[in-house]
C-alpha cells in the first residue's frame, strides 16, 4: 500500500549549498552565527562560478525530486558570478522538472556596485518573464538606500521581497529597518530575533536555526502565514516537517502536527500548480500528519508533474543520476580547491 499526495514545496532553499557538503573546515572555528556567515558561507559564495552554480542546482533539484519536492523557492548569492545566475539556476531545475521561484540576494557587503549588480540581476530575470522575487540578503548587510531600492523594484514588478530577517542577533534591528517597507507579499525568512510583527509570509527553517544555534523562532506565535523551508539543507519537506513538529512541541506540549501540516499546505500559495503534482510514497499514511510526524524515513517512489513521470522507482527520468552526481562532484572539487 502506498499513499499519493500533491508535490511538496520547499519555501526557502539555497541550491548552491548542495556543493558545500564536505567542504574544508574554515581557518578558524566559528563561535557564533555571524562568524558562521563570515567563515563558511561568505567564503563559499564568493568562490562560486557559473558551472558550479549549474551543477549544484541540478544536483539539489534531483535530490528534491527524490524527496517528493516539486517546487522550490530559492535564494541565491554568487558575488563573483552575478549576471545570468538566476537563469542558470532556473534552467537547471527546469531540466530536471522542478518548479522554481528564484531571487538574487542583494547585499552591500561588496560595496554599492555589488548591490547595484545584484538588483540588476533580479530585474533582468523578472523582466524577462522569470518566476521569482527580488532578493535581499538581510537588512544588516544592506544600506537603507539598497533596501529601499529593492522594495521599489519589487513593487514595480508586482512581486515580493525575499529576505532573511533577524536570523541572528546581529540583525535584531531588522524590524526597525524594514517596517516602513515590508508589504503582504514579502517573504520573510527566519524572524528568530524579530522584535515586532511585519507584514508578509514567514519562512520557518527549524533545522537550520538549530544548526546555527540562533534560537527558536516561535512561528506559531506570529499572526503571519507560515511556510516551511530547509535553508539549504536538502529539500526533504516531510523530514523538515517532523523536525518542525518536535521543535514546536518542545516549546508547547499542547501543539499538534496539524499546525506544521498547515505550514506545508501554505506553500501552495506560492506554487498553486504543485497541488496537482502526484507523489507516490513508500508509506501508506504519508497523507496523514499524525502518521508522518512519527514515521522517519518516508520516501517518494514516483513523482508525476503535468502528467509526466519525473521520478520512477526513486530515480529521475529526465537526467542521468550518476552523471549529475559525477558532474556535481567535479564542481565541488573545483570549489574546495578555491577555498
Ligand atoms: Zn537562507
Amino acid at each position: 500500500m502506498s499513499a499519493v499526495t500533491p508535490g511538496m514545496v520547499c519555501s526557502h532553499h539555497h541550491l548552491y549549498s548542495a556543493l558545500a557538503r564536505g567542504m574544508p573546515a574554515p581557518p578558524r572555528q566559528p563561535t557564533k552565527f555571524i562568524e558562521i556567515l563570515e567563515q563558511v558561507w561568505w567564503r563559499l559564495d564568493v568562490a562560486l562560478d557559473e558551472e558550479m552554480i549549474r551543477w549544484s542546482a541540478m544536483l539539489a533539484a534531483v535530490e528534491a525530486l527524490q524527496c517528493g519536492t516539486t517546487a522550490i523557492v530559492d535564494h541565491h548569492e554568487s558575488p563573483s558570478a552575478i549576471e545570468g545566475s538566476l537563469s542558470v539556476i532556473a534552467n537547471a531545475c527546469a531540466a530536471v522538472g522542478v518548479r522554481t521561484n528564484v531571487a538574487y540576494g542583494v547585499t552591500d557587503r561588496h560595496g554599492a556596485e555589488g548591490a547595484r549588480r545584484g538588483l540588476a540581476e533580479n530585474e533582468r530575470f523578472l523582466r524577462a518573464g522569470g518566476r521569482g522575487m527580488v532578493g535581499v540578503h538581510a537588512a544588516f548587510t544592506c544600506t537603507d538606500d539598497t533596501l529601499r531600492g529593492a522594495a521599489e523594484l519589487a513593487a514595480e514588478l508586482g512581486v515580493g521581497v525575499h529576505i532573511h530577517v533577524a536570523e541572528g542577533p546581529d540583525d535584531a534591528n531588522a524590524g526597525e529597518r524594514l517596517h516602513a517597507l515590508a508589504t503582504d507579499d514579502w517573504h520573510l525568512v527566519h524572524c528568530v530575533h524579530l522584535d515586532r510583527d511585519l507584514p508578509g509570509t514567514i519562512a520557518h527553517n527549524p533545522r537550520s536555526n538549530m544548526n546555527n544555534s540562533v534560537g527558536y523562532a516561535r512561528p506559531a506565535a506570529r499572526p503571519n502565514r507560515v511556510v516551511l523551508g530547509t535553508d539549504g539543507i536538502g529539500a526533504d519537506m516531510l523530514e523538515e516537517a517532523r523536525l518542525a513538529y518536535v521543535r514546536l512541541r518542545e516549546d508547547d506540549v499542547l501543539a499538534s502536527p496539524d499546525t506544521v501540516w498547515q505550514w506545508l499546505e501554505n506553500g501552495y500559495r506560492l506554487f498553486p500548480e504543485a497541488r496537482h503534482d502526484r507523489v507516490t510514497w513508500n508509506y501508506d499514511h504519508a497523507d496523514s500528519p499524525w502518521h508522518v510526524a512519527f514515521t522517519p524515513g518516508v520516501r517518494a517512489l514516483q513523482v508525476e508533474v503535468d502528467g509526466e513521470v519525473l521520478l520512477a522507482d526513486g530515480v529521475p527520468t529526465r537526467v542521468d543520476l550518476a552523471e549529475v552526481r559525477a558532474k556535481a562532484a567535479e564542481q565541488a572539487r573545483r570549489l574546495f580547491a578555491r577555498l
